[in-house]
């Protein structure tokens, strides 16, 4: 049997989005986040983020930087309850230097990392979903048979009016609670 999960955005979605966030000190949850991924787990889903790190390849921060902040962010989240299974991220760009400097095919909205994950979890498409607040992390799963959530925290409310123009029909919420909300209340019809 395939398994039902949820692809998360990190920044604007997970955290509040600071620019090339890249240390613990200014991380800091999003409303609601905690008590929305509880209840999407309590209703079955696994969790994968999947996040693009354009500031490894413009040198503001390191990849090591990256992996820190992001085991802090694991570990927070699993306290509290809840447990990633693992996080794919991208770092590179085409303004990047060095080894960075590339046309990547992991950077959303590129599928690459979409599809690594599939593969590793045996995740069902059809029954799962991409929540993010930029259209850019939606389009690759609209494009792999996904559902998509287009959240209005980070970057999210001036994203609303791209949906259309990108041929995306995504469910729109407040934030992750809200989300599940919609879902628990599907499910329970
Ligand atoms: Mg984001
Ligand atoms: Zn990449």
């Amino acid at each position: 049997m395939k398994n039902k999960f949820i692809l998360l955005d990190r920044d604007g979605v997970i955290n509040v989005e600071k620019n090339y966030l890249h240390r613990i000190e200014e991380f800091e949850y999003e409303k609601n986040v905690v008590s929305g991924l509880a209840k999407l787990r309590d209703l079955g889903y696994k969790f994968v983020i999947i996040t693009n790190q354009a500031g490894i390849a413009k040198g503001f921060y390191s990849e090591e930087d990256y992996f820190k902040l992001q085991k802090f962010i694991e570990e927070d989240l699993r306290k509290k309850g809840i447990k990633i299974e693992k996080s794919y991220f991208c770092p590179h760009h085409p303004d990047g230097i060095g080894k960075y400097k590339k046309n990547c095919e992991c950077r959303k909205p590129n599928t690459k990392n979409f599809e690594l994950a599939i593969k590793e979890f045996e995740i069902d498409e059809k029954i799962s979903f991409m929540i993010g607040d930029r259209v850019t992390d939606l389009i690759p799963g609209q494009k792999l048979g996904m559902k998509t959530v287009l959240v209005k925290t980070g970057y999210g409310v001036k994203n609303i009016s791209k949906l259309k123009e990108n041929g995306l029909d995504s469910i729109v919420a407040d934030d992750i609670l809200e989300f599940a909300n919609l879902i628990e209340e599907g499910e329970n019809q």
